[in-house]
């Protein structure tokens, strides 16, 4: 059986970066930059106004004081949004609006608060630094800067930054599009009444969750029953139209479970299938028309465990991420746990809290993998060992912060 490390990196190496796509920037948040943006204008692209006052020169207002103001007549306007085409005269000064463009010759701008104004007059009782609340052409971004790096994740700040030097889209690693299937007779929408031996199908609620979640576009296939047709028939049309194809149930060794029967039919290569772990254990992976297919067991619990221990990692690097992987921490156990011997690495979901800096770790409940509510508790997974048989009371585990943001 492969073991857990190993099915990793045969996924990691396997789920490249989706190929850039000039994407606009309101569809661009939380994804990676593809390129790097250099800016072709200076950001601001004029000299302007920091705030509503009087534009004048330094020099001209030197030497006032209470006792000594000194008044300069208001030769005219400058709004904003209009091009300044005034010059200003030695000794003069321009009312002006915050944004406007300073007028040729003027060097500092007297906010309105400062100047005591008169119709046609302003009166100083202090002189005004030079370069006061003036911004220079290009004192945010200068042009033929470096903007946006590439491979840096965009968040709003960037985006209102490419907006301001009149980018409107730019290349990134798309978002991948995720087929999700679910397979099985007994499943039903959530919104039917079960009827003897069905239940409804979860699972396409929360593998869709989890790919929105992960950044990708889930395309949902649900409730495809357990004939190969059926299946076959629902997987060529998921392979048209994603990036990778998740496949939920029927992957263990139950008479009905035709997933990877069916796949093999398709002409699809196994990259692994059965990992040495609990809950999780019939996880594979296959190839089929250069795409990921990952089948997935069905029990509620192993589905989610298995999309967020290997398919959100795979997820992240295609959209071109470097952290694949959430916060490990070693964490003490505050129960006693024990298994028998299975040579698998469990996986326990865990309630984590940080007391006085370390993290003392309580279980959800009883762990089997059917029950989701457990997920629902969780913030943590702790991951135990193939060959460690028990945990004592205050034993360390090594736990996976499922809560937090992918650090490495
Ligand atoms: P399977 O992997 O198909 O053998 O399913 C294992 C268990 O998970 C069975 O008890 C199924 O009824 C249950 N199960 C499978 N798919 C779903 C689903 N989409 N939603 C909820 N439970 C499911
Ligand atoms: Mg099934």
């Amino acid at each position: 059986m492969t073991t857990c490390q190993e099915a990793l990196q045969l996924i990691l190496e396997r789920a490249l970066p989706l190929p850039p796509r000039l994407t606009p920037l309101a569809e661009a948040l939380g994804l990676v930059a593809a390129e790097a943006v250099l800016a072709s204008a200076p950001v601001p692209p004029f000299t302007n106004s920091a705030m509503d006052g009087f534009a004048l020169r330094a020099q001209d207002s030197a030497g006032a004081a209470p006792d000594h103001p000194v008044r300069l007549p208001v030769a005219g306007e400058i709004p904003a949004g209009r091009q300044s085409s005034v010059t200003l005269g030695a000794g003069e000064a321009y009312r002006i609006m915050t944004g406007a463009a300073v007028p040729e010759g003027a060097d500092s701008i007297v906010p309105v608060e400062e100047a005591l104004a008169a119709p046609g007059w302003i009166t100083l009782a202090a002189p005004v630094r030079r370069g006061a609340h003036v911004r220079l052409a290009g004192e945010d971004i200068r042009a033929g800067g470096l903007v946006v790096p590439m491979g840096v994740t965009l968040r709003p700040a960037e985006l209102g930054v490419l907006a301001a030097i009149g980018r409107a889209g730019l290349a990134v690693h798309p978002r991948p599009r995720v087929a999700v299937i679910t397979t099985g007779n007994e499943l039903v929408d959530t919104g039917q009444v079960p009827g003897p031996g069905q239940i409804r199908d979860a699972n396409i609620h929360s593998l869709a969750a989890q790919v929105r979640a992960a950044g990708g576009l889930p395309v949902c296939f649900a409730r495809v029953p357990d004939r190969r047709e059926a299946v076959q028939a629902t997987l060529a049309e998921a392979l048209a139209g994603a990036d990778v194809v998740l496949t939920n149930g029927g992957i263990s060794v139950g008479d009905f479970d035709c997933i990877k029967d069916v796949l093999e039919t398709l002409g699809a290569r196994q990259v692994f299938w059965r990992l040495a772990q609990k809950p999780g254990g019939p996880l594979g992976l296959w190839l089929l028309e250069g795409k990921l297919v990952f089948g997935i067991p069905g029990n509620p619990v192993a589905a989610m465990l298995m999309f967020e221990e290997y398919v959100r990692p795979a997820l992240r690097r295609m959209m071109g991420f470097t952290r694949l992987h959430r916060p490990e921490r070693m964490g003490v156990l505050e129960v006693p746990w024990q298994k028998r011997a299975d040579g698998r690495l469990n996986f326990l979901r865990v309630i984590a809290r940080d007391v006085d800096g370390r993290l003392r770790v309580a279980l959800t409940g009883p762990q089997g993998s059917g029950l989701l509510s457990s997920m629902m508790l969780a913030n943590a997974l702790a991951l135990i060992p193939p060959d460690t048989l028990a945990v004592p009371a205050g034993g360390d585990i090594l736990l996976h912060l499922i809560d937090e943001p992918e650090d490495h």
